[in-house]
């Protein structure tokens, strides 16, 4: 590991960061910066153009060394920490960038899946343009019926000379409409107990036999869709991991997801000082249990961020991370509900005005967060079982 002190660092990012957008605080009139408040990305129009935007982004962050902070040299990181990692995207929130939420299954959950379990083949062709967003990746592993109970699926894979052939139905696969590559979970021994006959396998999304039908959500954006696998080949060289041993592989990934949630999604400081501006320009006097409220935000957003840093600089990620989703789905709704009583009827209402009806997107998008990446009840018990050794829940 390279040695940068912080100092440096974040005057290397900040030259970086100026070399490609303005700062938040010089785009003064709020009446043209954009007053989304989104929890996932998720927009329908205008995506492609985001997308480009953002791979445009990544470019330049690898440009400047900062694709991969803390991540290996040879796949185009720059081997220093998960502390110089949270530094860059503390000093991201300070800047107009396009969202990268649309990367997140590639680069916080993907990346280090395949630092864990790939083949060093797959490490050094896919990592370094995972992180640059030249190839961009999607995750296949809920089924109609296999959400919470994953290693019930049904897609099966089958050995064909070179490969396998895989055939079955996937859902609620964010961003698979614009991804290249799927990490995929099938079925590859159904005689063993269900946990045990799994693989994993990277699915080419532009291969024949994939069929991609988006899904259209509450909030009006259709950010994820149905995945239909019909006679898929995927060459042997893209199954990840050992054959039958695909659970390890989607364990490691889960836990990497649900870091990733805690850490990136949402109660970052901008999200946070928007609450605060909402409620210092409400048009009536707050009462004193909503300004009570808003305190009670900006101190738990502040711990939910510690925790988080605590849980990282320990190393590895483990069960306790899922308490740092269930501690950001909390805050959120605790942020949309001040919302929805500052603003009344502007909150459900498009009127036209900056800043209001805007909020909606968030109350909208705040159930999927409960249940993308786990349930909170598949959390809570994961915590429980895991990380507090309670007895198992009964199943
Ligand atoms: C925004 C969003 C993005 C998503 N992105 C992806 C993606 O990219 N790729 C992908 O593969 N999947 C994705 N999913 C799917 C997600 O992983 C599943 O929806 C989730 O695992 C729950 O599965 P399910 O919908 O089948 O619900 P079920 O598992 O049927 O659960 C229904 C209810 O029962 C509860 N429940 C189930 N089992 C237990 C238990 N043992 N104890 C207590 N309560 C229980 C659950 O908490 C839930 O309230 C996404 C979902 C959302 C909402």
């Amino acid at each position: 590991m390279t040695s940068v002190g912080e100092a440096e660092f974040r005057e290397e990012v900040r030259v970086a960061l100026a070399g490609f957008a303005p700062r938040r605080e010089s785009v003064d009139d709020d009446a043209v910066a954009d007053d989304r408040v989104s929890v996932v990305a998720e927009r329908s129009e205008g995506e492609a153009e985001e997308l480009a935007e953002l791979k445009r982004y990544r470019a330049h962050l690898a440009h400047h060394g900062l694709a991969w902070v803390d991540g290996p040299a040879a796949f185009g990181g720059r081997e220093l920490t998960p502390r110089h990692t949270a530094l860059l995207r503390e000093l991201e929130a300070d800047y107009v960038l396009p969202d990268d939420g649309y990367l997140r299954f590639s680069i916080s959950t993907l990346s280090p899946t395949l630092l864990a379990h790939g083949s060093p083949q797959q490490q050094a062709d896919l990592l370094p343009p995972l992180r640059t967003a030249e190839l961009i990746a999607c995750q296949l592993y809920s089924e109609p019926g296999a959400g919470s109970d994953l290693a019930g699926l049904s897609t099966r894979a089958e050995r064909v000379d070179g490969g396998w052939r895989i055939n079955g139905q996937k859902v609620w696969s964010s961003g698979a409409h614009f991804s290249d590559l799927g990490l995929c979970i099938a079925r590859t021994d159904p005689s063993v107990p269900k946990h045990a006959g799994l693989t994993t396998f990277l699915v080419d999304m532009h291969a024949p036999g994939v069929d991609v039908r988006p899904i259209r959500q509450l909030t009006g954006g259709a950010s994820f869709d149905e995945v239909f696998l019909t006679d898929v080949f995927v060459p042997d060289d893209r199954r990840v991991g050992e054959v039958d041993a695909g659970w390890s592989v989607v364990v490691t990934s889960l836990l990497n997801e649900r870091s990733a949630i805690g850490r990136e999604v949402g109660v970052d400081d901008t999200l946070v000082e928007r609450l605060v501006d909402l409620a210092r320009t409400a048009r009536q006097p707050l009462d004193e249990r909503t300004r009570d409220a808003v305190a009670d935000v900006v101190v738990r957003a502040w711990a939910a961020r510690l925790t988080t840093d605590r849980f990282l600089e320990a190393g590895t990620p483990g069960p306790e991370l899922a308490l740092t989703k269930l501690l950001t789905t909390d805050l959120l709704a605790q942020i949309s509900d001040i919302a929805a009583d500052i603003l009344e009827t502007s909150h459900v209402a498009d009127s036209g005005e900056w800043g209001t009806y805007a909020w909606s997107e968030l109350t909208l998008g705040l159930p999927g967060l409960r249940i993308g990446g786990g349930t909170d009840e598949i959390l809570k018990n994961a915590v429980g079982e895991r990380v507090l050794q309670l007895p198992k829940d009964a199943r």
